[in-house]
């Protein structure tokens, strides 16, 4: 059988990440993919759409994410994606978790993924903590929680605490989140920036009868009490805040009310500059929703499908002085 052959469906690139968690080396995984059965090579520069049988290292993730043909769904038969030595994850979908461990050092403290399922940013995370330390696992729906505790399994996530639960409902001053320096929130959202929902799962409660401006309200208050939440968490000192959607009222707008919070204000929480949010990437947050504010608008990302990603969102808080407030 020709492992190989793509369903070509018109994606210009598949991403897969690399597991270190499944105990397996990165070249081990090179050794895989060249071999005689599945015949690949690869490339130092990136190239869209990617060639049959090529593939290369992405280059904004470059130490684990890997670039494949489009459509290239011979990979849910492969023996590496169903032990888990990679995970089918899109580009975008990779950027929260790195946002949010940069600068990690083992001995920190512990983490939070508040809206952790299907569970691929969790894994991520936990790959980035090397598997080691604590991180708290929330999930509210019964049946998406079951879908965490499969892929924290298959992912080899030993680390990780997950509960069915709501995080709006943790005790952010209990004992058991004392050591909490970092925070995920990657909440319910309208998924408008999704374009291929094979790895991606979204949620909302909202009604169908809902309008579209009733609805992203709902998800925008939704969204900002999330966020209002996590900064009440008293060892907190990094959270990031993503969506997979490309609406400004669920992006830009919700951390600009986050940023104006008394609540903000009281804790010291600041928007994280450019700097320290993959500098290296060029599109960032639209100005024209953050007050004209170029800096604000720069520490946060944007991605659009011409990005080859998803449409996807993601911003940081922090407070370690380096934070930036709105100027009124
Ligand atoms: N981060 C996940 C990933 O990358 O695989 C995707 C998360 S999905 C966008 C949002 C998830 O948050 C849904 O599974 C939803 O059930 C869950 N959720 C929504 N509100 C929640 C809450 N208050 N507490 C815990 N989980 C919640």
């Amino acid at each position: 059988e020709d492992l190989a052959k793509t369903s070509g469906d018109g994606e210009v690139v598949r991403y897969v990440r690399y597991n270190p968690n499944s105990g397996k080396t990165l070249q081990e995984l090179f050794a895989h993919l060249e071999s005689d059965k599945l015949g690949f090579e690869r490339l130092e520069e990136p190239v869209y759409p990617v060639p049959q049988r090529k593939y290369f290292m992405d280059p904004h993730l470059d130490d684990v994410l890997l670039a494949f043909p489009g459509g290239s769904n011979w990979w849910l038969r492969d023996e590496w994606y169903e032990g888990g030595g990679v995970i089918l994850q899109d580009k975008a979908s990779c950027f929260p978790a790195k946002v949010l461990m940069e600068g990690w050092e083992e001995d920190e403290g512990e983490c939070i993924d508040a809206t952790a399922a299907p569970g691929n940013k969790t894994s991520y995370i936990s790959a980035l903590m090397q598997n080691q330390g604590k991180l708290h696992a929330f999930e509210r729906s019964p049946n998406r929680y079951k879908t965490l505790e499969r892929m924290l399994e298959k992912a080899h996530c030993t680390n990780v605490d997950a509960r069915r639960a709501d995080f709006l409902e943790s005790n952010p001053d209990s004992y058991e989140y004392s050591k909490v320096t970092r925070i995920l929130l990657d909440p319910s959202c309208s998924g408008s920036g999704i374009v291929n929902r094979l790895d991606y799962l979204i949620d909302d409660d909202t009604e169908e009868s809902d309008s579209k401006v009733e609805r992203l309200e709902k998800l925008a208050s939704f969204q900002l009490q999330m966020i209002l939440h996590a900064f009440k968490f008293a060892s907190a000192k990094r959270i990031v805040y993503s969506t997979c959607s490309i609406h400004p009222e669920e992006d830009e707008r919700v951390v600009m009310s986050a940023l104006k919070s008394s609540i903000a204000k009281e804790r010291g929480w600041g928007l994280a500059p450019k700097t320290s949010v993959l500098p290296g990437w060029e599109r960032r947050g639209r100005p024209e929703e953050m007050g004209g504010d170029e800096d604000l608008a720069n520490g946060v990302i944007r991605c659009l499908p011409e990005d080859k990603t998803n449409g996807f969102f993601v911003s940081c808080f922090v407070r370690d002085g380096t934070g930036l407030w709105p100027r009124a």
